[in-house]
């Protein structure tokens, strides 16, 4: 594209000059005043929304990597304090946590702090950490294992 106003080939610009819209090189640029193409674009670009979603405060109990809950854990919690015959009111006190706790970790809405767990597991007689050096033997890109939110805050590191 040659420059409208001094002919030279050039990577040109839409300018406005006195009202005209003329194509000009960088050089003429100055003559007249630009007319950006992208004035409709906002300055600052909206954050997308996932920023703002409240992160889990989970990320501290994974400090210790050396340990890992197990996958389904919830459910295993379920399971056992069925098998036990404890009600979730009856787990909740004997571990000193309100059944509406113990439901929302049944349901898998809220992970147990690791000092829960360790009443969990002692109460229950369930193991609810897998050694993470186990997970480790699984060859890396296998999907086989599926993601829990401990590989998402791993991700995040
Ligand atoms: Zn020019």
């Amino acid at each position: 594209m040659e420059c409208e106003l001094c002919g030279i080939e050039c990577d040109c610009r839409p300018a406005n000059i006195d009202g005209v819209k003329m194509m000009l090189c960088p050089k003429c640029m100055r003559h007249g005043q630009r007319i950006d193409t992208h004035d409709k674009t906002p300055i600052s670009v909206k954050k997308p929304m996932l920023d703002r979603i409240k992160r889990p405060k989970v990320k501290d109990v994974y400090r210790d990597m050396e340990k890992e809950l197990v996958l389904d854990w919830n459910e295993l919690i379920k399971k056992a304090r069925e098998k036990k015959g404890l009600s979730r009111e009856e787990l909740g006190f004997k571990i000193g946590e309100r059944t509406v706790t113990i439901s929302k970790i049944e349901n898998g809405d809220l992970r147990p702090s690791d000092k829960m767990i360790e009443k969990l597991e002692k109460e229950l007689e369930i193991t609810l950490f897998e050694k993470v050096s186990d997970i480790s033997k699984i060859p890396s890109g296998s999907h086989s294992r599926g993601l829990t939110l401990g590989d998402f805050i791993k991700k995040e590191e």
